[in-house]
């Protein structure tokens, strides 16, 4: 199985979500407070299931997006949270299919 990655990476303010389309021609859509709520860092999750409440916040916006290496993005979000990894793979199952 070949890896997904992402063609396009732009950040939608309009509709406040990101829109990532991959390079098999399919596209996904975060809105911000679903990107935030899914954030996978250590403070967000936890290190064992349970161990922490899951954000649940709404509102955010998206300041800033960077590239970690060649397999991930960072998100700045207004709440000031920017510590979440989010890998190709991981941003492949939150996602919502695009409706073009
Ligand atoms: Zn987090």
């Amino acid at each position: 199985m070949t890896k997904k990655t992402p063609e396009e990476v732009r950040n939608d303010r309009e509709n406040g979500r990101v829109v990532i389309k991959w390079d098999d021609g399919s596209g996904r859509s975060y809105p911000y407070d679903d990107l935030r709520n899914a954030c996978p860092c250590a403070g967000c999750r936890g290190h064992a299931p349970g161990e922490v409440e899951p954000p649940n916040v709404s509102g955010v916006t998206l300041t800033q997006i960077a590239e970690v290496g060649t397999y991930a993005l960072r998100f700045d979000f207004s709440d000031g949270h920017n510590t979440g990894i989010y890998t190709w793979t991981y941003l492949e199952e939150i996602g919502q299919p695009l409706i073009a």
